[in-house]
């Protein structure tokens, strides 16, 4: 009997992770049905990370030429950078790595946060620029921006700092400063009661974007505080972004069928 033919090697994309967006998207290629090979890569920061669909790989490439070299290695067909609107350096190497591979790159991004009526929204550049505007603004921050970069605001010793995230920041942090060790997704209701609790008069968050962490938001603007907000650093020169799964799809020519999958992916994940 003959042999059966070689099978021509899976398509493999690689998805730069640590978002929800990512698992979304890791579901939605790993279900389908051009069968590709789907690799999520993690930074390692978090120490028991949801476990996306398809293979994982995990910690730094070792900067761009690492990155380029893991693409050669693996054969990479595809990469889509699907890590936070804030995590700059990986995106930026990422789009390094790609042009000198020549492997397609996707940038998914959730589309970010805009001021409704009734909000007081103070935006800035960075958590150092976040530090200046608050001795203006209020003296109980509610300070949600994460567990990295607090050592900027850690000058205060005016303020009281509600910080919240979902590991330990590391010091330095403000002399006057309680954690709060959480998961979201809020609720509005538990927004509110919590910036009621510790009489927070103003909040801190970056522009992360997507609706799960935007009841502290609605919360703040239903009992009249200032929010700082930090804007998003840029993307690199020349790269532009889509704004959930089945623009991913799209670019990857991926079509239609695979958004339906996708659909039924998102429901299961
Ligand atoms: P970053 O500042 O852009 O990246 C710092 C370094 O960490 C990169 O140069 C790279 O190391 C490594 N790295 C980052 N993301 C990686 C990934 N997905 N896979 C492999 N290596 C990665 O990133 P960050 O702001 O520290 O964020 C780290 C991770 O946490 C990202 O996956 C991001 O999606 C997630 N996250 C970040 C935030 C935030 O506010 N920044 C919030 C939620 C989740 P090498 O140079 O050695 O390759």
């Amino acid at each position: 009997m003959p042999a059966p033919p070689p099978q021509p090697p899976r398509r493999h994309v690689l998805v730069l992770g640590g978002t929800t967006e990512a698992r979304r998207l890791a579901a939605a290629l790993a279900a389908h049905p051009a069968g590709l090979r789907v690799t999520t890569s993690l930074a390692g920061r978090t120490a028991r990370p949801e476990a996306p669909a398809g293979e994982i790989r995990t910690g730094g490439f070792g900067g761009a030429e690492g990155l380029a070299e893991w693409l050669r290695a693996h054969r990479v067909d595809a990469l889509v950078d699907a890590t936070h609107p804030f995590a700059a350096s990986i995106t930026a190497n990422a789009a390094r790595a790609t042009a000198a591979t020549g492997v397609p790159m996707v940038v998914l991004r959730r589309p970010g946060w805009g001021p409704v009526p009734g909000d007081r929204w103070y935006d800035v550049p960075s958590l150092a620029a976040a530090a200046e505007a608050l001795p203006g603004l209020g003296d109980r921050v509610f300070l949600t921006t994460g567990r990295l970069g607090l050592a900027a605001f850690a000058h205060l010793a005016e303020q009281h700092f509600l910080v919240r995230s979902v590991e330990r920041p590391d010091p330095p942090l403000p002399p006057h400063t309680k954690i709060l060790l959480a998961r979201g997704p809020f609720t509005v209701a538990d927004e509110r009661e919590l910036l009621r609790a510790h009489r927070v008069d103003v909040l801190v968050t970056k522009d992360s974007g997507g609706e799960a962490t935007a009841a502290k938001l609605t919360a703040a603007r239903e009992l009249g505080l200032p929010v700082v907000v930090v804007r998003r650093p840029p993307l690199p020169d020349g790269v532009t972004a889509v704004p959930d799964v089945a623009g991913v799809l799209g670019r990857l020519g991926l079509g239609s069928e695979a958004t339906e999958g996708a659909a039924q992916a998102e429901g299961t994940a």
